[in-house]
């Protein structure tokens, strides 16, 4: 039996990032994380670094050069013939980058003295965790815990009877590693990761149709900025269904066939590959939940309270494994906060204040409350609104279809919402985050000098329209 403080099971950015932070408080620390890389190497970074955040964006990008080079490059008088792709050597680079990002988990754990356990971890007791090595003749390891962080992520969900094959109908682990670029691509589910999938493969030549149950595109982005994204991705050439059921995915000798009903009756359509994205499920069914009385909701969820408290004494729980939004970001705040509490500090994560990204192009990003919330909280509000069309810098990058929202409130002004859909949103929701943070006002926005010129710019427009006062309008 070996002691420590802190045994945290799962070493995804929520893992990883709660046992880092717990070291660096002084308590003796160990991560046990049962991942393995496509090598069947013991890998660092969970989802996100494997087979999530870091792979999606390397591909995103090398999929922007080839879309780029074949239909914008022209437009700047560049012209250029011939154009290849090869696509094993975009996969390496994405690979090189996960690699790359891995290792340096492990060098951390280093710097940090993080003892990193290979295997698979359950609980025994609330203070104890066995783990099952991976080693070829795996061995038993038993850990005495004075506290227990679980941060076990999530897999993705399969649709009911459509079990993935890992070759026609498949997750997006599977659509991050294709051999060859499929020539007509299926997408069951327009949310975060169906979209920005979609969009690489659509991007990298893949005549690509998005399924979307709902009649309602994008259900929780703000809807005036849902409907410009789904008119921009239609006109990038994704075709989008909407308001349907999914009926069947058969895999047939050469294709597949979906067949699907909508409000013309029962249609079909033969693709070459399916990706189902249709939503994550929680890893807790594999840490012997019941054996030790740990609480899991309905939907497979651990249970916790605001400061990721489980029902059992010293055992918390952080990340998708939780309730809240399923963000690499969401839950390394959290490991951070439960290091801090466990260390007898004061710490909290404000889920209103989270900010949300779909890595489309242009970007959507928001923080905060939407109009729909607003109008169904009865909450009285101002808006500012500035179309990217009237921003030189946007203009110049050829990407100006795009809308910058913020909402504050009738009464004191204090923002409330802010909405992009424009370049590099990813990044200057960040001015919004910091903003709602310190309670800023639309007016303090408006009062902020901001660099011409820059997509930022739109932002400071947005604020002045809240007063009706925008320039360039
Ligand atoms: P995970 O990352 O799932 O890590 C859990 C770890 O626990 C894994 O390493 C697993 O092997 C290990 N584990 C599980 N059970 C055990 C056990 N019993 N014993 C030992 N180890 C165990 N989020 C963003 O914020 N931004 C993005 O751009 C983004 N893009 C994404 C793109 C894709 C294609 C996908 C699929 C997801 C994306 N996400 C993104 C979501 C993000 O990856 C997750 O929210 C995040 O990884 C959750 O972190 P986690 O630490 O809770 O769990």
């Amino acid at each position: 039996m070996v002691d420590y403080d802190v045994v945290v099971i799962g070493g995804g950015p929520g893992g990883y990032v709660a046992a880092i932070r717990c070291a660096q408080l002084g308590m003796n620390t160990a991560c046990v994380d049962a991942g393995l890389n496509a090598k069947g190497e013991p890998t660092l970074g969970g989802v996100c670094l494997n087979v999530g955040c870091i792979p999606s964006k390397a591909l995103l990008d090398s999929s922007h050069h080839f879309y780029a080079l074949n239909h914008e490059f022209k437009n700047h008088g560049i012209a250029c013939d011939n154009i290849k792709l090869d696509l094993s050597t975009m996969m390496k680079r994405k690979n090189d980058i996960v690699t790359s990002l891995t290792g340096g988990i492990a060098m951390l754990f280093l710097k940090n003295k993080v003892t990193w356990i290979k295997g698979h971890g359950r609980l025994v007791a609330h203070n104890h965790v066995e783990v099952e090595t991976h080693e070829k003749k795996a061995k038993i390891l038993e850990l005495n815990a004075k506290h227990v962080i679980i941060a076990t992520g999530s897999t993705p969900a399969e649709l009911e009877s459509i079990p993935f094959d890992g070759d026609s109908i498949i997750d997006s682990t599977s659509a991050l590693s294709f051999k060859n670029i499929p020539k007509r691509l299926g997408v069951i589910g327009a949310g975060v990761v169906g979209l920005e999938l979609g969009s690489v493969w659509s991007r990298l030549g893949s005549k690509t149709t998005v399924f979307n149950r709902s009649d309602t595109f994008l259900r929780t982005v703000d809807q005036e900025l849902a409907q410009s994204v789904l008119h921009e991705l239609k006109t990038q050439g994704l075709e989008i269904k909407m308001d349907l059921k999914i009926n069947s995915i058969k895999k047939m000798a050469k294709h597949v066939t979906i067949k699907y009903s909508d409000k013309d009756g029962e249609q079909s359509l033969s693709v070459d590959k399916v990706l189902v994205a249709v939503g994550r499920k929680p890893n807790s069914d594999h840490i012997n939940a019941e054996g030790v009385g740990l609480h899991i909701n309905q939907r497979g969820f651990i249970e916790v309270d605001e400061y990721c408290r489980t029902n059992l004494p010293g055992v918390y729980a952080i990340g998708d494994v939780v309730r809240g939004p399923m963000l690499a970001h969401k839950a390394s705040e959290e490991g951070i906060a439960v290091a801090e509490r466990i260390a007898g500090q004061i710490a909290m994560i404000d889920f209103y204040r989270i900010p949300w990204v779909v890595y489309i192009w242009p970007e959507l990003a928001w923080v905060g409350r939407t109009s729909e919330q607003l109008d169904a909280l009865n909450t009285q509000y101002n808006t500012g609104v500035f179309h990217l069309r009237g921003n030189g810098r946007a203009l110049s990058m050829g990407a100006s279809s795009g809308l910058i929202k913020i909402l504050s409130d009738a009464k004191t002004d204090e923002i409330l919402g802010v909405h992009m859909f424009c370049p590099n949103a990813s990044e200057l929701i960040g001015e919004a985050v910091v903003a709602m943070e310190f309670h800023a006002s639309a007016e303090d926005l408006a009062r902020t000098i901001h660099a011409h010129p820059t997509v930022s710019e739109a932002i400071h427009e947005a604020a002045l329209d809240v007063d009706n006062r925008s320039i360039h309008q």
